[in-house]
């Protein structure tokens, strides 16, 4: 193994800065959150400790008018199979993630490196190759880190892509997956790191943990 110099670490932090920019700019969640009124960052709140509880959210707990301004903004993804919540899918998407209360499913890479630190949970992401399908399992500590085993495991390709969809979900998000080790990526995609895809994805969750109640997780 080689020794990491200076410049490669340096190089390594400006792909997370490069990436979480790249990731603010063609969804800037957080932005449409930090101005939305504050009845509707309430259902968004309670919409999200449902999921970090491993339940999934149902529209009819919920004020439809409500709901529909977070569809507009495209923080929530309602659908028949419960409300979408960055970084969580109640579609399947084969990006599975346990938690101690049962498994959800991620909406992209990034996001399923997200859960660990949003749910202060110790999780188990089950998913696939993009391009040869071959299984990959990736155990990340409460704190969003990434054991030396685990770290080597995969790799995170965000494929370049029109963004042509309203939703997140139906677009960036579907290219947004996760890599084994021996699969080459586009010439024209960025590649990541786990641990570099992990630090983008608690970086541009960060803000829903400072939006949660720190009581009890209530309907
Ligand atoms: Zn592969």
């Amino acid at each position: 193994m080689t020794d990491i110099t200076s410049t490669d670490r340096l190089s390594l932090r400006n792909a997370v800065l490069d990436g979480l920019q790249r990731l603010r700019a063609a969804f800037p969640l957080e932005a449409r959150l930090q101005v939305a009124p504050a009845d509707l960052r309430e259902v968004y709140r309670n919409v999200l400790a449902s999921w970090l509880g491993a339940t999934v959210p149902q529209p009819a707990r919920f004020d439809p008018e409500r709901l529909r301004s977070l569809q507009a903004l495209d923080a929530v993804v309602p659908g028949p199979e419960g409300i979408g919540c960055y970084p969580f899918s109640a579609r399947p998407t084969g990006i599975h993630v346990q938690l101690p209360g049962g498994a959800v499913q991620a909406m992209c890479a990034i996001d399923a490196l997200a859960v660990a630190r949003l749910a202060a949970k110790t999780t188990e992401i089950e998913s696939v190759c993009l391009y040869c399908q071959s299984p990959l399992t990736i155990r990340q500590e409460a704190n969003g880190g990434l054991d030396h085993d685990q770290a080597d495991c995969a790799r995170v390709v965000w494929e370049a892509t029109a963004c042509e969809h309203h939703s997140c979900s139906d677009g960036l998000c579907r290219h947004i997956r996760f890599l084994c080790k021996d699969c080459t990526p586009p010439a024209d995609s960025q590649c990541y790191t786990l641990p570099q895809a992990a630090a983008i994805g608690n970086a541009f969750f960060a803000f829903q943990s400072a939006l949660r109640p720190t009581g009890p997780i209530r309907d």
